[in-house]
């Protein structure tokens, strides 16, 4: 440690820091403008100028590192008589009315605190307004010209969006392309508002709406990434979020879903009282009717039916303690395993075969270990777009020097940043994987002390042989050479880290793919290792947790098989579970067609909307006797089968905590109280549970005590406390209450005895191929501005970013149909048609689409089949052979 004397008082502190760092949050502090916790310091503004024994002028203290026995003075005479010099030319300039109207600012303040009110003596330049964004006013006579905006949109984002105008006292701060903000690449992630001290740049929410009184520190609602967020209140409105600057996985920053996809919690449709429906009307009725109402059919149900007629569908929206209750409600009120989530529609492949071959079903890294990677792998995954925090650090990674390898059909935004970008044909993910292990055994680049532990390696050789890269080009439409040189990257730039989505899981074989990722770091030995490993990037917030907490028929909390701890949970919960092997959504649906499957409790989960193949979803939804709807607005499930619908609160709305893709538990709090009636889950679900006689299972009085039953009967959670998440998140394994979790999983893999067994994956071609009939292949998937449904998205001021469901289109076959930019065309598959708006774009290659499915007017899955994945059946929505004809600009989307 090092010795400091500052302004007379003796301070140790770490080596490497700067003087700043020290400094700041104590007594004394020094004023800044330029700086960031979250940038690079720069020195710009002077404002952090401090005197250092033996050196004749003053230092930034943000740019001066530490000495040992350095003798700092932070207030001197000579030291604030230039601070203040330095702030009245900034004062010369911040126009007068600004300052009155709203002097809450860091600028403001600061010039308040130095007494110079009087000299802000600037005039508005009404022409330096841009007001085209919709969530980001931009006033910039109120720039000071410290530059954070620019940096901030460089450093974090790792965009370029802002840039400075001319030089000396013509400069202005921009975008770079000499549009306006709406009209540039900006992302609205809302970090340049979120650094920007002069109020310059500033949220449309802050200006509209009343001050906030309270902020709560919570999880974001969106992706899995798990994004921790400030969110400030007024009574029952949020006002604004912002990103917590100490987050491990945010780091301070945000995406646009994080920051300003939150109107939907106010929204003016949202349902706050439960509803019965009556024929085609739906009746609002009190809480005490609608829970007797849903208890006594689903006793009518199983009575009539027995208790294998009835699926509980958790929510990855939902809190682990309400996922828990969920699963609980299955097995202990009905008495059945027919419990689920949206986990079977996306990851469900990656659990299964990463548990499989691992014995883990969940992300082996941290995100932290993006910035020890040498070589990043995305296989199937779009995070610039869908998990954007991730999607930039890699892009950070990449310019620090991290070669990035991308495996997608499309010419998603990362390629752009990487090495090498390899687009297979949709669904054939399987041959050009096994195509680059072949190299890597054939040019003899394994791991060799991981080729110590794999069994029947040779064998494993053998049956690659089939695979090498000559061999597959064709079937993959990826060159040989590429599919050799992304092997010889991967297995030779170590550490490298894959990342996965669901371009690798919603395919027949989703689960093969996923162990063929496995087999790749097996081989490489990229596993076990910092800045290694094979990390699926979960969809929803709540995902991983959902599944994890047992909302999956096969599963108990903890995820462990039914069948071999059916008798542990028996004990604890006091009650007998049902050894009969439960439903999964898919097969519930099947049942339902069939007319074996009579009720269905879906919690915060759209069905219908985004259940493949939409015939036979809305069937068998329709032909259920009881569609019990739990959600926040009339869904499209609602809307066209619901029996009953039942207000839930949003997470602002409530207690408890979520589990990120990287294992991490992190705690979600409630900012508001919930709209009208509006109930959490788990109290609606323990209420029912009490209708049905089983109060004593369900006795818990909040989301913590929920939590501490949980973490009794899931021993690798069980060190994990309510008290201990106020410091942050933990991440399984934890089993103990002084464990500090677990960041990388499998260390030990390679160690001593150990033995590793490697998966010989065949390739199994879709039945989904092109015909004369059908000559293109649909992928579908999500976009930045979109999530899913869109139901919490297309409420907010965003959405108009993209209000509509497109189908992207290439060049060729945009000429070749006659079709133009922005206009309607029909998709026919084998199992339905749409009307839908085309982009043309060289993102994707020719016979190639990709379409968003968020909207109800389009209703993307009538066109996707009902091939599944062989082992979990997940839907393969990647693949669907498709005829696309032009229905002209004129005609209604909904013709
Ligand atoms: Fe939320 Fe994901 Fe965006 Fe983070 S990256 S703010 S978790 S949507």
């Amino acid at each position: 440690m090092f010795q400091l004397i500052i302004n007379g008082r003796s301070r140790t502190c770490a080596p490497g820091q700067t003087i700043l760092e020290v400094l700041r949050d104590t007594a004394d502090d020094v004023p800044v403008l330029c700086a960031d916790r979250r940038l690079t310091p720069i020195g710009g503004c002077r404002l952090c100028l401090v005197e250092i024994k033996g050196q004749t002028r003053p230092v930034a203290a943000c740019t001066t590192s530490v000495a040992d026995g350095m003798e700092i003075s932070t207030h001197t005479v000579e030291i604030e008589r230039l601070r203040r010099t330095q702030l009245r030319l900034l004062a010369r300039d911040y126009p007068r009315q600004a300052f009155e109207d709203d002097s809450s600012n860091a600028f403001c303040t600061l010039i308040r605190s130095y007494g110079l009110e009087s000299e802000v003596i600037g005039t508005a330049h009404p022409e330096l307004i841009d007001d085209s964004h919709p969530c980001i006013h931009v006033d910039m006579s109120q720039c000071i010209h410290c530059f954070r905006c620019v940096r901030i949109c460089e450093e974090l984002a790792g965009r370029f969006v802002w840039r400075a105008w001319n030089r000396g006292d013509q400069t202005s701060i921009r975008p770079a392309d000499g549009t306006n903000l709406r009209d540039s690449d900006c992302v609205s992630c809302g970090a340049c508002v979120d650094t920007c001290p002069s109020g310059a740049l500033i949220d449309k929410r802050d200006l509209q709406l009343a001050v906030p009184t309270t902020e709560v520190r919570t999880v974001c609602a969106y992706c899995g990434t798990g994004c921790e967020l400030h969110v400030a209140t007024n009574q029952s409105s949020v006002i604004s979020v912002r990103p917590v600057v100490d987050a491990p996985v945010n780091k301070g920053h945000l995406c646009v879903k994080g920051r300003y996809g939150w109107e939907f919690v106010n929204a003016p449709d949202r349902i706050t009282e439960p509803m019965i429906r009556e024929g085609q009307q739906w009746q609002r009725v009190s809480w005490e009717h609608a829970i007797r109402f849903v208890a006594e059919r689903l006793q009518a149900t199983m009575d009539q039916w027995g208790p294998d007629a009835v699926g509980i569908l958790g929510s990855a929206r939902a809190t682990n303690e309400e996922n828990y209750i969920a699963q609980k409600f299955a097995r202990v009120v009905i008495g059945t395993n027919n419990v689920d989530c949206c986990a079977r529609v996306c990851h469900a492949p990656t659990a299964a075969g990463m548990k499989l071959m691992l014995g883990t079903g969940a992300a082996t890294n941290s995100f932290d270990d993006i910035e020890l990677a040498r070589t990043i792998m995305v296989c199937g995954a779009n995070p610039r777009e869908n998990h954007p925090i991730v999607g930039d650090r890699i892009v950070q990674a990449v310019r620090r020097g991290a070669d990035l390898i991308v495996i997608d059909p499309r010419r998603i935004e990362l390629a752009d940043h990487a090495t090498l970008h390899l687009q297979p044909r949709p669904g054939t993910n399987i041959p050009l994987l096994n195509a680059m292990a072949h190299t890597i055994f054939q040019e003899g680049l394994h791991d060799p002390a991981a080729a110590d532990h794999i069994d029947k390696w040779p064998d494993f050789q053998n049956f690659l042989s089939d695979y090498s890269p000559a061999a597959v080009a064709d079937v993959c439409g990826v060159d040989a050479e590429l599919i050799r040189a992304a092997a010889r990257l991967y297995a030779t730039q170590k550490p490298a880290m894959c990342f996965h989505g669901l371009g690798v899981t919603e395919h027949l074989q989703g689960t093969e793919g996923v162990m063929c990722l496995v087999n790749l770091a097996l081989i490489t030995g990229n596993i076990g290792r910092p800045g290694a490993g094979v990390n699926p990037l979960r969809g929803q917030n709540n995902v991983q947790g959902s599944a994890h907490m047992g909302c999956d028929p096969g599963i108990l909390t903890g995820s462990v098989p039914l069948a071999e701890h059916r008798a542990r949970f028996e004990a604890a919960w006091q009650a007998p579970i049902s050894s009969r092997p439960g439903l999964n959504l898919l097969k519930m649906m099947d049942a339902a067609e069939e007319g074996k499957f009579k009720a269905l409790w879906a919690v915060g989960y759209d069905i219908g909307l985004t259940n493949p193949n939409t015939e036979s979803t809305l069937a068998a939804l329709r032909s259920l006797d009881l569609l019990v709807v739990q959600d926040l607005f009339l869904t499209e499930t609602a809307r066209l089968a619901g029996t009953v619908f039942l207000p839930a609160c949003s997470s602002v709305e409530k207690d408890g905590t979520f589990m990120n893709s990287e294992r991490r538990i992190q705690r979600v709090r409630k900012a508001i109280e919930p709209r009208g009636e509006s109930r959490t889950d788990w109290e609606i679900m323990c209420q029912v549970a009490g209708a049905m006689g089983k109060a004593k299972h369900f006795a818990f009085q909040d989301a913590e005590e929920i939590w501490n039953e949980i973490r009794s009967v899931w021993p690798a959670g069980a060190g994990i406390t309510y008290a201990r998440l106020e410091n942050g998140g933990l991440q399984w394994p934890c089993p103990t209450e002084d464990h500090p979790g677990t960041t990388i999983l499998h260390k030990e893999i390679f160690a001593d005895q150990n033995r590793i067994k490697l998966r010989q994956i065949a390739f199994l071609p879709t039945p989904e191929q092109t015909s004369d009939e059908y000559p293109l292949l649909l992928i579908t998937g999500r976009a930045l501005y979109q999530f899913n449904a869109g139901t919490m998205t297309g409420r907010s001021s965003t959405a108009q970013f993209q209000p509509e469901d497109a189908v992207q289109m290439a060049p060729a076959d945009a000429e070749r149909l006659g079709i133009g930019e922005g206009e309607f065309v029909r998709i026919r598959s084998r199992y339905g048609e749409i009307a839908i708006k085309a982009t043309v774009t060289t993102a994707v290659k020719a016979g190639e689409l990709f379409a968003t499915f968020q909207s109800a007017d389009v209703f993307l899955n009538r066109l996707t089949s009902r091939t599944r994945d062989r082992f979990v059946q997940t839907p393969e929505y990647k693949v669907t052979a498709v005829r696309v004809d032009p229905v002209g600009s004129t005609v209604s989307i909904a013709e």
